[in-house]
């Protein structure tokens, strides 16, 4: 699937090997995601891990900021490996990263792709040194890395450099126009800096993380233009609830739209004991519903409206929902295609049995005031009508039976 965007149109970038995956070069986009615990709980972080990859997380990154960090990061791939949990690990390091992973080679090794963030990797003389060392580890281990900018943690100097030359200008830009470029010029200065040290283009993904939609598409629009980088796409700090979701999926969808974006991250902050899980699942979500890529099959309900007065209508979609997410590990092992399946869960005649129809299995429920009858659409044909109670657990059999049927079983 492309999403409908010729090919041609797709930003060509440079394709990067990170564990059994490609970013960029034209593969599809990959989720990534983030660990929230703290790294030296080496049970508490594998068993996160786990649940991140297990919701379909093809990348987890973790915090290395401290020496027991980084020696816990072995023992949590090893818990992985033993788990048969084959998810590349990404290290996120910051102001200490050159003395972290000199002194652990092990939590080197087992790394698959180190994040760097030149704005925190050290002052001045230091900086250079600092980041040099970073690079020659990962040319030792033959790791890819991230240059990671951040609006947070922008290169101040850099910023100052800007500033002063804008200054100078007949028509000095903005300031934020000027935060933009120099975002944008921290990664590449970064990145040639990394291949003057030695380390090949297809083994660098850039990513600079704003916090606004705007500034975001901005940003990576221009990054995309002047380079054939791999991408990692994010909107950082992206907030709590639907804010974080809706501001994520409005800056991506725009970026993905234009081909733009090898590699995805949705940066939901999560309510207290909420579950991370669900930065991965929103994440695919705005793959699947561009028509980038296929994880889950979808499920289309109408809102209900006042034509559907009860909430039988609610649960059943709830219902089906929760059905095909608890169904789909083992559905991914024993069928081919599965994950392509759309169901429709439809509240009334108005638009249920059209809508039904256009999908692979589709219910349109009674309405308040019509016949007690839900007919069931199967490949655009009515087959049964069912009435009474007990219909949802009537239509997952029928998905069951759809599922064995329509797809071929894995060898
Ligand atoms: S299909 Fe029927 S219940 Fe659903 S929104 Fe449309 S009119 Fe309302």
């Amino acid at each position: 699937m492309n999403g409908g965007i010729p090919l041609s149109q797709r930003r060509g970038s440079i394709a990067v090997r990170v564990g059994p995956y490609r970013i960029g070069g034209g593969a599809p986009v990959l989720v990534q995601s983030m660990t929230n615990t703290d790294t030296v709980d080496v049970a508490g972080t594998a068993a996160q891990v786990q649940a991140l990859a297990e919701a379909g997380s093809e990348l987890v990154r973790l915090t290395v900021n401290t020496p027991e960090a980084a020696a816990a990061v072995p023992h949590i791939r090893e818990r992985l490996d033993a788990a048969n949990c084959a998810v590349p690990l990404i290290g996120d390091f910051h102001y200490n990263g050159h003395k972290l992973l000199r002194d652990h080679p092990a939590c080197a090794e087992a790394l698959a792709k180190y994040r760097i963030n030149p704005g925190n990797v050290g002052f001045r003389e230091k900086r250079d040194r600092q980041f040099q060392t970073m690079i020659e580890v990962a040319l030792e281990y033959d790791r890819p890395v991230r240059i990671g900018v951040n609006w947070g943690s922008l290169d101040q100097d850099l910023l100052a450099e800007l500033m002063d030359r804008n200054a100078t200008l007949k028509e000095p830009l903005d300031a934020q126009q000027v935060m933009r470029d120099a975002l944008v010029e921290s990664a590449l200065r970064s990145a040639a800096l990394a291949e003057e040290i030695g380390l090949a283009r297809d083994h660098i993904v850039i990513s600079c993380k704003v916090s606004q939609v705007q500034d975001l598409v901005a940003v990576y629009t221009d990054l995309a233009a002047r380079s054939d980088y791999a991408l990692h796409l994010g909107l950082t700090e992206a907030g709590m609830g639907s804010k974080g979701i809706v501001a994520s999926t409005a800056a991506l969808g725009i970026l993905l739209q234009q081909g733009i974006g090898d590699t995805i991250r949705v940066s939901l902050t999560p309510a207290p004991g909420g579950d991370r899980t669900q930065e991965v699942i929103v994440a695919q979500e705005i793959l699947q519903t561009m028509g980038l890529r296929a994880f889950t099959p979808l499920v289309i309900a109408c809102p209900g409206c006042g034509r559907t007065t009860s909430t039988v209508f609610q649960e059943l979609a709830e219902k089906i929902q929760s059905h095909v997410r608890a169904r789909m590990p083992e559905w991914r092992e024993d069928y081919v295609g599965v994950e392509d399946m759309q169901l429709a869960v439809m509240g009334c005649i108005v638009n249920g049995p059209g809508e039904s129809k256009h999908a692979d299995i589709g219910i349109s429920l009674p309405g308040t005031g019509e016949t007690p009858a839900a007919p069931v659409f199967i490949d655009g044909a009515k087959t049964v009508t069912l009435r009474g109670e007990g219909i949802a657990e009537a239509f997952q059999v029928i998905v069951e039976d759809y599922v064995a049927t329509k797809y071929a079983r894995r060898s």
